[in-house]
């Protein structure tokens, strides 16, 4: 019945890829088939955090304590990849977040330890009500519905932060201390957590996100990025 009804909205209601802007049935998502073919697999990674490395040198992580026991980022930066993360973020197009779940998955057993708890990165509540979800979150709970490993918000954001969008490498670091907290910290405690979030930068975030975890008695932090975005651009999705 679920079928029909869906064949029914797709004949009235059709859905755009939301890269090259085709028509898609929607269990497709918004990206079309020949789109999210083409998203490409982050190559030339830091074995730790998953960074671009730069002549063999990480640049985030060799300099700067990163607490999370390991980073995986899914893609590399690209047209799809952007436009993807882009219109999950700023364009209200929540169910894109789907065709994301089934790759993060995949890549939870390259950690060497077995997950107890999966979370996200939070978002603010001023923030949450503007744009309606938090778009972590969703991943993170599509995961803990795929997998069966247990969701728990342990993380909070606190109000008016400011943004990272803006901010050059050093200023994100600056910007993030403190700018979490940790919440219901009974459910994590010597427990493994895979925390998950859209987008790697100079992984700032997700760093601070694990050191709060980790000072609050998490045993270790292991994180999964949906999109790594290329660190000398400093591009903004
Ligand atoms: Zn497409
Ligand atoms: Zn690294």
């Amino acid at each position: 019945m679920k079928a029909v009804f869906s064949l029914f909205l797709d004949i009235i209601f059709p859905c755009s890829c939301v890269s090259c802007g085709d028509l898609v049935p929607s269990y497709r998502n918004y990206l079309c088939g020949r789109c999210q073919s083409q998203l490409k697999v982050a190559h030339n990674s830091c074995q730790i955090c998953s960074g671009l490395l730069y002549n063999g040198r990480c640049l985030i992580c060799s300099d700067r304590k990163f607490y999370p026991s390991k980073n995986i980022s899914l893609f590399n930066y690209c047209d799809v990849s952007r436009a993807a993360v882009h219109s999950l973020k700023f364009e209200g197009i929540r169910g894109v977040h789907r065709v994301f779940i089934p790759y993060i998955c995949e890549r939870i057993g390259d950690f060497d330890r077995k997950i107890d708890i999966v979370a996200s990165v939070p978002m603010n509540r001023d923030k949450y009500i503007k744009r309606g979800y938090n778009q972590s979150e969703l991943l993170a709970l599509g995961v803990s519905r795929k997998t069966g490993i247990e969701y728990a918000g342990i993380l909070k954001e606190r109000k008016n932060s400011a943004q990272q969008r803006s901010l050059n490498y050093s200023e994100r670091f600056i910007n993030v201390i403190d700018r979490y907290e940790t919440v219901n910290n009974n459910k994590f405690r010597n427990k493994v957590i895979l925390l998950i979030d859209d987008v790697f930068t100079t992984g700032a975030t997700v760093n601070e996100c694990s050191r709060k975890l980790i000072l609050s008695g998490a045993s270790r932090v292991f994180s999964i990025t949906v999109v790594r975005s290329d660190l000398k651009k400093l591009e903004n999705v």
